[in-house]
């Protein structure tokens, strides 16, 4: 199979025997067979985040990333309370649109996109509302790069009592986090992302003990109900709707594959292939957005150079036609592309689509090192 590799911030590059291992006899996801396996698969997804499983759970849900964030914030607020969605990126300003969307009483903090996020801030907004029950916001705004301190947050938002849901998307098995630790109730991800499986698989692990509580919050969507989700699977074994079947033997696969790689070796590699990226855009002259000690090291937004010549259709489409996948952006209405280290993909990848991508500058006469 031709291999190409996404340097998008997901879907991300997945190995053959991933691919492969959707293609299985034909079944009912009712069978025993499958709760097996349904089963497998959540006890992985809480063993990534070291959770322990007597206090920890995974709800899997058939969806894209967004699906979790839905679920978070309709499900997880008592009546009469607030959320607090503390928001410094594209990510988390698409959490706010959720809460608009439910009409949930929210406060949209709204902290500068390429800065250390200031706590003092944070303490003050729990400590004027004592009304909110739920404090929301994104590991790694994947739209800039920026990492967001959320161990740090969420030992204020559990001084302040409420829960702490945190959107670990663009995280979630790459870079290590450990639940318990990190002072997290809630994180979420898709299958596509860290653990490099198909599109279609979302899932939220988190504290068993507050699902438990949210049976008797006010409910806000029948689709899209964290506790009902629950409550089904562990009744049952199973999703309460139809499965993405073949997503989830994919899963289980990539689930192997993530553990044989090792948490350590993994967030190494990921490293290695971020590195790459950054000393390659430094070397052709690229301003990168967020200072290297804010960043994910998972993301690397380089700004578009001030030259007539440069078009980024263009520059894509010449590295599309030879394997490589780049990305667009837009931030405070500067120009920028991301180069993403998600994936089966490692360092000499990168060097391959530096050669590409160079060549693709000169061909379009664009100045090297860029200008600005
Ligand atoms: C990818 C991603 C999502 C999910 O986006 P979808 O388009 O729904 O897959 C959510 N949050 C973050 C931080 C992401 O990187």
């Amino acid at each position: 199979m031709k291999r190409n590799v996404l340097l998008n911030p997901g879907p991300a590059t997945t190995t053959d025997s991933v691919k492969m291992a959707q293609v299985i006899p034909d079944i009912c996801p009712r069978e025993k067979e499958f709760v097996q396996i349904m089963r497998e698969v959540e006890e992985g997804l809480v063993k990534i985040v070291h959770g322990d499983p007597e206090e920890y759970t995974a709800v899997l849900f058939c969806g894209s990333g967004t699906i979790n964030m839905d679920i978070c914030l309709n499900s997880l607020l008592p009546a009469d309370k607030k959320v607090l969605v503390i928001n410094n990126g594209a990510y988390s300003s698409r959490a706010v649109e959720i809460c608009e969307y439910y009409h949930l009483d929210h406060i949209n903090l709204r902290l500068p996109i390429d800065k250390q996020m200031d706590l003092a801030v944070v303490e003050k907004t729990l400590q004027e509302n004592p009304d909110i029950a739920l404090v929301y916001t994104t590991h790694h705004e994947t739209g800039t790069g920026l990492l967001n301190p959320i161990r740090e947050i969420g030992a204020l938002v559990h001084r302040y009592g409420a829960v702490f849901a945190v959107d670990t998307t663009s995280t979630y098995a790459m870079r290590p986090i450990n639940i318990a630790e990190d002072n997290v109730d809630f994180c979420m991800a898709s299958a596509q992302k860290g653990i490099m499986s198909m599109t279609g698989l979302s899932f939220i692990v988190g504290k068993k003990s507050i699902i438990e509580a949210s049976a008797s919050y006010p409910t806000r969507s029948y689709y899209c109900n964290l506790y009902m989700q629950y409550e089904y699977a562990k009744k049952n074994g199973e999703m309460h709707f139809t499965p993405p079947v073949q997503v989830i033997y994919a899963t289980r696969q990539a689930l192997k594959e993530y553990f044989a790689e090792g948490e350590e070796a993994k967030w190494a590699r990921h490293t290695r292939v971020h590195t790459a990226i950054r000393e390659g855009l430094e070397r052709l002259g690229f301003e990168i957005f967020i200072p290297k000690e804010l960043e994910s090291g998972l993301v690397a937004a380089a700004m578009y150079p001030n030259d007539p010549n440069w078009d980024f259709v263009k520059i894509h489409d010449y590295c599309y036609e030879r394997g490589f996948t780049i990305y667009p952006g837009k931030v405070e209405q500067r120009g920028m592309f991301r180069l993403c280290s998600l994936g089966a993909i490692d360092k000499e990848d990168i060097e391959a689509f530096f050669e590409v991508f160079e060549e693709a500058l000169r061909t379009y006469q664009v100045q090297v090192p860029v200008v600005y």
